[in-house]
């Protein structure tokens, strides 16, 4: 059983009081941590100690700069003594480590009674993290400076790819190979643009992947009309999706 439980649902403007995009796959893995990570986790009644893996694909805020009170949390209000692994771009740790620091002074360095493994993704590459199979996929986002992973999770017999954020590319169809569930960056669910997808691809990417694979759209700024579209639904701020 796959369990999707969406934090959030939005781009990085929280259209229309959408949150930013990020989500926990069966409780313990998350897909980004946008800033709002903290409050949407208790919201959801999940308790912060049972994430055990977090997979950043890129190093815009909306992706990761909920994490430095994450870190506060396991600091001060909710011990962990699990390994914390986090899996993100070249250079996670420098950059995790920073933005702790930054927000809060000596969160880094304060002895809060566990460890924080960090893993760079390799594209192309089988890894794996704390004894969970992923690959990860070079996805096309903003400038080439800024390294855009997607990711393919097996859990539970099932595997789910994660697109983060991209534009339509090949890369993409590499990433969804074999996946009973895609969750897609649609940012111009209205508009089209730049450095995402927009709701015009989706047919298209719809027609290349097999029935086989479902599409959740996500990282929106606006509702999408999918009836029409087989197999393709809309990600909604603290909803749940369940595949047997
Ligand atoms: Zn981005
Ligand atoms: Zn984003």
């Amino acid at each position: 059983m796959l369990e999707l439980s969406f934090l959030g649902s939005g781009n990085a403007f929280a259209p229309d009081g959408r949150y930013w995009s990020s989500l926990l796959l069966n409780g313990r893995y998350l897909l980004d941590a946008p800033p709002t990570l903290l409050p949407h986790l208790k919201r959801l009644g999940v308790s912060p100690t049972d994430i055990c893996t977090i997979f950043i694909s890129h190093f815009h805020g909306d992706h990761f700069l909920g994490l430095p009170f994450l870190l506060l949390e396991y600091l001060h209000m909710t011990p962990r003594q699990e390994n914390l692994y986090i899996v993100g771009p070249p250079g996670v740790e420098k950059v995790i480590e920073a933005a702790a620091e930054l927000a809060f002074p000596n969160l880094s360095n304060s002895d809060a009674g566990y460890q924080r493994c960090y893993l760079e993704a390799e594209a192309g590459r089988q890894q794996t993290v704390n004894d969970l199979s992923f690959q990860a996929f070079s996805m096309k986002h903003a400038n080439a400076e800024l390294a855009a992973f997607g990711y393919r999770l097996s859990l539970a017999d099932k595997v789910v790819a994660y697109s983060g954020d991209t534009e339509l590319c090949d890369e993409l169809f590499d990433l969804a190979e074999g996946a009973d569930v895609l969750v897609l960056d649609c940012n111009y669910s209205e508009s089209r643009g730049l450095y995402h997808v927009s709701f015009a691809d989706v047919p298209v990417i719809r027609k290349r992947l097999p029935p086989s694979t479902t599409i959740i759209l996500t990282h929106l700024e606006a509702e999408p009309d999918v009836s029409g579209l087989e197999g393709v639904l809309v990600a909604r701020d603290f909803e749940t999706f369940r595949f047997p």
